[in-house]
């Protein structure tokens, strides 16, 4: 076989879910949008469930229905996006809650679902999702005898903690929200680590779960291992791999690796990226191509099978600092074509 493994570790998601929840004194809900981050969102959220998570967060009803049918009926599933038109069997069947963005999407929801759970998203500021201060005074005397479940913002620049957006959306927040008593949420993983004031009832993290930037403590989670189809010699001169943009300064020995950038293996990356085979990095060479990769093994004294491209000290940082993008963009990119391999405690 030589299809690349990723391997998801579910006892570190667990373990950093465990230490942001221990940052805080409120709830710590789980983000699970996007398939996990691409980690696989029905393994993912049982492993948290049996770690004690109540409440989950995805951005489409589509993605609550396959996490409801992972976890059972004990959970809350929120809609970032909200009650759109056609959701509206889904988060009936699926008991889902949605996150109602817009006066429309409440007279939506109030008219096809009137006593079905809700929550309210408001912008402060980032502009994305959300009723904004004066769409929310209109709506507030309607909204509110329906009993909302969560009221909920989201900041631009959390992960950048000297950032002056994010003491103006949460003076935004308190001014929308300081009156009200409902369960409240404001903080992603950058707004657990900006501290107390930003935590509310409620918090929802994502990326830290999974291991990467701004929750630096955190532990890796995802391994990605890729077997080596075959090795050559090449003498001084030669070149590896498409336009020829490597040639080899001195004798080299050259892997050819069985993944590419059709598994989220960004050619930008390329560069600066090394492969390894336990403590020895070696780098890659040429243009990562769609599915194979050239990879100078001339340092390995000792034959390998395979190479790790993600692990403990590559990280999905380390590879998002060498393709310009960030830790998020890497592990949503990796793809539907790897072998799975999930380790630790299911649930
Ligand atoms: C994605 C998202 C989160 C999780 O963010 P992280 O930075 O991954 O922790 C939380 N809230 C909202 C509204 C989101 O879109």
């Amino acid at each position: 076989m030589s299809t690349a493994t990723l391997s998801i570790d579910l006892d570190a998601i667990r373990a950093n879910w465990r230490a942001l929840n221990e940052k805080t004194s409120g709830e710590t809900g789980a983000v699970v949008k996007a398939n996990a981050y691409g980690l696989g969102a029905g393994f993912v959220a049982k492993a948290l469930l049996k770690e004690g998570v109540q409440t989950f967060f995805v951005a489409v009803a589509e993605e609550g229905v396959v996490v409801r049918k992972s976890l059972g009926n004990a959970s809350t599933i929120y809609i970032f996006g909200g009650h759109m038109q056609g959701d509206t069997e889904l988060i009936r069947e699926y008991r889902l809650t949605p996150l109602l963005n817009s006066v429309d999407q409440l007279i939506r929801h109030v008219e096809t679902l009137p006593h079905h759970p809700f929550g309210i998203q408001l912008d402060t500021g980032m502009n994305r999702l959300g009723m904004e201060p004066v769409e929310w005074h209109a709506v507030r005397e309607l909204a509110l005898p329906l009993n909302p479940k969560l009221i909920m913002s989201h900041l631009a620049c959390a992960d950048d903690p000297d950032h002056d957006m994010n003491v103006k959306q949460l003076a935004e927040f308190h001014k929308m929200t300081d009156d009200l008593d409902i369960p409240k949420s404001l903080s992603a993983t950058g707004g657990i680590l900006l501290g107390s004031d930003y935590h509310f009832d409620l918090t929802r993290p994502g990326v830290g779960l999974y291991g990467g930037f701004p929750f630096e403590q955190a532990r890796a989670v995802a391994k990605v291992n890729i077997p080596i189809i075959q090795t050559r010699e090449v003498d001084v001169g030669e070149t590896v791999g498409y336009s020829n943009t490597w040639r080899a300064p001195t004798p080299r020995r050259i892997a050819t690796v069985s993944a590419g950038y059709a598994d989220g293996i960004i050619r930008a990356m390329g560069g600066k990226t090394a492969l390894y085979a336990g403590d020895v990095a070696c780098p890659i060479v040429g243009r990562i191509s769609m599915d194979l990769i050239g990879v100078d093994v001339t340092l390995l004294t000792q034959p390998v099978e395979s190479l790790e491209l993600l692990n403990d000290r590559q990280t999905i940082d380390v590879l998002a600092e060498n393709a310009g993008t960030i830790g998020y963009e890497i592990l949503t990119s990796l793809g539907g074509r790897y072998q799975r391999r999930y380790l630790g405690d299911m649930g």
